[in-house]
């Protein structure tokens, strides 16, 4: 992957290339970014313009000086190349000096599993989901519920690993994917961390630092990866995924900075989530607990993301609804589809801001739980309850 398929940051990547520029590259770089920003990416883009044979020619094994001291022989370009023997490799995963340490789940009884179990399935998915997370991983390995993991012994491969001579580049790359499923096992990895082999580079992916060992924290060096904007986003979707103008802003003003998110609006952008809410809505306002029942299995069965694509279009919305009662409804009418806009000022007409106001907090609330696999009957079944209450005020208004 080069510089160039890396979604903007180009903060980011001027900052990497003037380490090596600059001949000051740390040991250990800690990437930090929101799931769907490009942490990944620009991890993969890096480890391959320090290999690639044209940017770095340094890196070829033949060549003698380091990038860690002495003087680089010419100007550093921009991005690695793209087509030499190196970049061909490292595009594809295949370099045998940039290893890969990811969550995996176990596969054999008995047996610890490591990375190198699943190395081939995280290739293909890794090269056709650039931004993608560890939920879509573990989904695509079929973990279902199961946590992933980055296990005790896959912290001796990487010890094993880093203690062997470089293969076909002058450097040997780590790069840990997710440090957050280590757990205590991290403690294995310190000492390599702070004093790797000569020419060895460690790039731990992280989403939440505060999951990762304070130790580990204060041996490497922090690189924020801010999220994307709606701008990036919007460019993204229409340069990659050919969707047109107006409706990538769209798509790009719901997807908080994430490339990821955006994809999966874009995915299900088609589905019609009207029926199902109207359904939910009603048996709120109307039909009462045995309707709730039914709906609530209803969405419970539909998964994980549709659940939250339901959601989010809920917020849509009231928001929506919001800005109707603010605005007023002429003023806002083309800023929304004409059914977002229909059902907000159906919506609007019954229920007032404060009420608007905390069901986008509730639902917002159960938004957070489905990312992070909570039970999905048993959250849709509060979040009914809830609802339940804060139209109740004036759900007789809706019944006419
Ligand atoms: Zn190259």
């Amino acid at each position: 992957m080069r510089f160039a398929e890396v979604i903007n940051q180009d903060a980011v990547k001027k900052h990497l290339r003037e380490m090596i520029s600059e001949n000051r590259l740390s040991h250990a770089l800690f990437f930090l970014a929101r799931d769907g920003a490009g942490g990944l990416p620009l991890a993969r883009a890096f480890a391959q313009y320090i290999v690639c044979e044209k940017s770095n020619p340094a890196a070829a094994k033949s060549a003698g000086p380091s990038l860690f001291g002495d003087e680089p022989e010419s100007a550093t370009p921009e991005d690695s190349c793209g087509v030499c023997p190196a970049c061909i490799k490292a595009s594809q995963l295949v370099h045998p000096d940039i290893h890969y340490t990811f969550p995996v789940i176990p596969n054999k009884p008995n047996t610890p599993p490591v990375s190198a179990d699943f190395i081939t399935p995280f290739r293909t998915w890794a090269v056709e989901n650039p931004y993608s997370n560890s939920y879509e991983w573990l989904q695509y390995i079929a973990a279902e519920n199961k946590q992933g993991n980055i296990t005790a012994k896959e912290c001796e491969v990487i010890l094993h690993n880093m203690s062997l001579k470089s293969f076909e580049s002058t450097y040997k790359i780590q790069i840990i994917w997710m440090p957050e499923a280590l757990g205590k096992e991290g403690n294995k990895l310190l000492k390599v961390i702070e004093e790797p082999p000569p020419n060895t580079v460690f790039i731990l992916v992280a989403e939440n630092d505060e999951l990762v060992l304070p130790t580990i924290l204060s041996r490497v060096q922090l690189i924020k990866i801010p999220a994307l904007t709606t701008d990036d986003i919007t460019s993204a979707l229409i340069s990659r995924e050919s969707v047109p103008e107006e409706t990538a802003r769209k798509i790009a003003g719901m997807s908080d900075g994430s490339y990821l998110e955006a994809l999966q609006i874009l995915q299900h952008q088609g589905d019609d989530w009207d029926a199902l809410l109207k359904e939910w809505m009603n048996s709120i306002v109307r039909t009462g607990p045995v309707a709730q029942l039914k709906i609530i299995d209803e969405i419970a069965r539909i998964g994980r993301e549709k659940q939250k694509q339901l959601l989010r279009y809920f917020i849509q919305i009231l928001q929506h609804a919001l800005h109707i009662s603010i605005l007023g409804s002429q003023r806002v009418a083309d800023k929304e589809s004409e059914n977002v806009h229909e059902f907000a000022e159906k919506l609007q007409r019954f229920l007032n801001t404060q009420q608007l106001e905390a069901i986008v907090h509730e639902l917002d609330k159960s938004s957070y739980y489905i990312e992070r696999n909570a039970h999905a009957k048993v959250t849709f079944h509060a979040l009914t309850i809830k609802l339940y209450h804060i139209i109740s005020d004036k759900s007789l208004i809706l019944v006419k």
